[in-house]
């Protein structure tokens, strides 16, 4: 497994990868991998024949009050993961490389960004659709495979293909969760063993969702009232948004008529949380 740091290596090496008339499948993260980021990687291993991977806590994506600072790293450990299924390459570049001083080109990605996490996080996907189309133009690949647990983030990251014409296939897999069916976070190492109960109220509102839905509820918002009602119930809880959206275009629905997603970001003391349920899809917990 190659570990490259520098653009111009990352490029050239991927030239070569597409000159031998190989397919390049890549994985973008922000590193401490657990079983979602595994699951995509396998995923590009199926996929292609050259499996790249970045590791990158990107700052343009974290507002000025969020964990950037804190974001758990450990590349010793990621490094290992990532030669368990089968990596061939990791992108783990610097800030200063992928920002250099003048920095100030930015892609922007309009409606579908405007609501949910755009709403609570300015600037946040300004700096993932920014980060995504470099990672692109580094990595070259054929397919970029992103999860479903950042609904939003591969909506916008599809959009932002289709509308630049980038040259590649974006391929949005299932949301992994623990056994207890909390959605697998990087993040859920801030937990504390008292919050955890609390944070299980996000997939369990979303089976009550889904069995209001299977019993042929369509109104959004019978079905956000118990949704909110439940997760309120809970200690630490804080909701930031519960709302169902046509998966299409992200705005709000009052009714569920065509294909909706009910998204969910809830701070169970500082740790913010988000999940989701694509109405009428499966749901393991
Ligand atoms: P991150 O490192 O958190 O930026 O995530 C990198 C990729 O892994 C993104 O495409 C995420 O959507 C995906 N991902 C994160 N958590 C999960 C999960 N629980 N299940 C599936 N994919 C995930």
């Amino acid at each position: 497994m190659k570990i490259i740091n520098s653009i111009r290596e990352m490029q050239a090496f991927s030239e070569s990868v597409r000159n031998a008339g190989q397919k390049i499948s890549f994985v973008p993260t922000m590193g401490y991998f657990h079983d979602g980021h595994l699951s995509l990687m396998r995923e590009g291993r199926q996929l292609g024949n050259c499996l790249a991977i970045s590791i990158y806590v990107n700052p343009t994506q974290f507002g000025p009050s969020e964990d950037f600072e804190k974001y758990p790293r450990d590349f010793e450990r990621d490094k290992s993961l990532a030669n368990s299924v089968g990596v061939d390459v990791i992108f783990y570049p610097e800030d200063k490389e992928m920002y250099p001083e003048f920095y100030q080109t930015y892609v922007d990605v309009e409606n579908v960004t405007e609501n949910l996490c755009g709403l609570s996080r300015p600037g946040h996907f300004r700096g993932v659709t920014t980060v995504c189309a470099k990672l692109f133009n580094i990595v070259k690949p054929h397919y970029a495979i992103f999860g479903k647990k950042d609904f939003q983030q591969l909506v916008a990251i599809k959009r932002m293909v289709l509308d630049l014409n980038m040259d590649l296939e974006v391929i949005g897999m299932p949301i992994v969760r623990e056994v207890d069916g909390l959605a697998m976070s990087s993040r859920n190492v801030y937990l504390k063993k008292e919050e955890r109960e609390s944070a299980l109220s996000l997939s369990r509102s979303l089976k009550i969702a889904k069995d209001m839905y299977d019993g042929g509820e369509r109104d959004a918002t019978s079905i956000l009232g118990q949704v909110k009602k439940y997760i309120e119930g809970h200690p630490h809880a804080n909701i930031d948004y519960a709302k169902i959206c046509d998966t299409r275009t992200l705005k709000d629905v009052l009714r569920i008529e065509c294909e909706c997603v009910l998204a969910l970001a809830v701070k169970v003391n500082k740790t913010r949380l988000i999940d989701n349920y694509v109405f009428g899809s499966q749901l393991d917990i």
